[in-house]
Formats: structure tokens, C-alpha cells, sequence
């Protein structure tokens, strides 16, 4: 049941009005939805991680309906960014509008809360999930202890939903091949299809301490790992 009202509630920190490269094979725009619980070591993305935000560091729900009322028949579809837009309960509400103008949906998430996406499922045609890690390395990355669970049950949610799923890792700049082999097989392991490596862009991560760290490229990294097991299997950065 739609619900307007609801979905305005939905604290919207940014907006890409057009991309190719969001939502495979569609032409796209992009919701940056504010809030994350977790603090990895490497986000770029500091400035959405608050959900409180001033108005002035928002943009209201209603220009982003009248926005995207103006790309029916431009667009074929609307990705809900972040931060970590399953932090909002306003979301499933904000989808339900965006579906009623004939968009089809994505979700870009880092499965912080598998159950929040079991009930958003329903309304979502394409999933890309972060697997940052081994779900007890996840802390170090995240800062928050217990994080790694609750990503790991939403990949196995989504292994077993309708909707097309890209599962994703940003390598850390200070991991060896040893660390990637390991999640690269348990990837593999559970039924992973389509899988992606980024690079890490570092400059503005969070943590400091990464922001000079040499990284070693990725094509280096992945060499010598068996990614056979996945139908489709890419690198994604500038440069590898
Ligand atoms: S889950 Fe994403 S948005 Fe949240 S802190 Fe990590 S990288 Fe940043």
C-alpha cells in the first residue's frame, strides 16, 4: 500500500540525476540515502554516514519525486544508494512511490540488516551487495563487532530471491593475496554468480592511515585465483 507521506520521511543526502554504469543495461539515476551503522576503514562516502542531518544537507523527498516525474520514459530505473538506505525505515514507502512512476528499482547495500531486506525484497528487481570480507574480519573493517553475520545472511537471502544480484568487495589497499583467495573461494562457495572486485580509492577514506597507502593493483592480486566458479566475473577502478 502506497503511503506518501511515509516515504517523504526519507533523508535523501545526494542525487545522480543519469548514469550508465548503476544498474546493469539501464539507464539510471541514483538516490544517496543518509545513515550507515558501520565506519569501514576505507568509505568515501563520511558525509552521508549521519542520518540526522540538517535540512540544508538534504534534499526534500518531494523535489526528488518531481524530479524523477520529469524522466518517465528517460529512465528505466532508480538505485537506492548510500550510506546504507536499509537504515531508513522510509525506504520500502520511498520505493513503492518511485515504482508507481514506472521505475524499476535497485539497491545498492552493504546487508546491515538482513531482515529490514527480507521485507524490502518484494519491490527491488536488482540487488548489488557489498561482501567486504570473511564475516569475522568484518569488525576491523567496519569498527562495529558483529557486523560481518549480518551481511553474510543477506548474501544468502538474496542467493535464494528473485532478483538479480551483483555481489561486489572493495579490496583494502593493505590486503595480500592470502586474504582475497580465502573470501574469493567462500564467495565461490556459496553460489556467487556475479561477482565484482573494486579498487579502493583511498584518498578520502575515513581512516587516515590509508589515505598514502600503496596498493598492490588488482590484476596482480587476482592473479593465479580460481574465479572459473563464477558465470561472470569482473574488475571495477581506474586503472585495476
Ligand atoms: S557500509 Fe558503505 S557507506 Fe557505510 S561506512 Fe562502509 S563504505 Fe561507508
Amino acid at each position: 500500500m502506497r503511503d506518501p507521506a511515509e516515504a517523504a520521511a526519507l533523508r535523501v543526502g545526494g542525487l545522480t540525476p543519469l548514469t550508465t554504469i548503476d544498474y546493469p543495461g539501464e539507464l539510471a539515476a541514483v538516490i544517496y540515502c543518509q545513515g550507515c551503522p558501520w565506519r569501514c576503514r576505507y568509505c568515501h562516502n563520511g558525509h552521508l554516514l549521519e542520518q540526522e542531518t540538517s535540512d540544508e544537507e538534504t534534499i526534500a523527498w518531494d523535489q526528488v519525486i518531481e524530479f524523477l516525474g520529469t524522466r518517465r520514459g528517460l529512465l528505466d530505473a532508480v538505485v537506492f544508494s548510500g550510506g546504507e538506505p536499509t537504515a531508513q525505515g522510509a525506504l520500502a514507502a520511498a520505493m513503492r512511490e518511485t515504482r508507481a512512476l514506472g521505475f524499476k528499482i535497485g539497491l545498492h547495500t552493504g546487508g546491515a540488516y538482513p531482515q529490514r531486506l527480507r521485507r524490502i525484497l518484494p519491490l527491488v528487481d536488482w540487488v548489488a551487495l557489498d561482501i567486504k570480507a570473511l564475516a569475522a574480519d568484518y569488525p576491523a573493517l567496519t569498527g562495529v563487532p558483529g557486523s560481518g553475520e549480518p551481511a553474510w545472511e543477506s548474501l544468502a537471502l538474496l542467493l535464494t530471491a528473485a532478483v538479480g544480484l551483483e555481489v561486489r568487495t572493495t579490496v583494502p589497499p593493505d590486503w595480500d593475496q592470502h586474504q582475497l583467495a580465502a573470501l574469493v573461494e567462500a564467495l565461490a562457495a556459496t553460489g556467487v554468480d556475479h561477482y565484482c572486485l573494486q579498487r579502493c580509492d583511498p584518498t578520502h577514506s575515513l581512516d587516515p592511515g590509508l589515505h598514502d597507502q600503496p596498493a598492490t593493483p588488482l590484476r596482480q592480486l587476482v592473479a593465479g585465483l580460481d574465479t572459473s566458479r563464477f558465470t561472470q566475473f569482473k574488475l571495477r577502478g581506474a586503472g585495476y
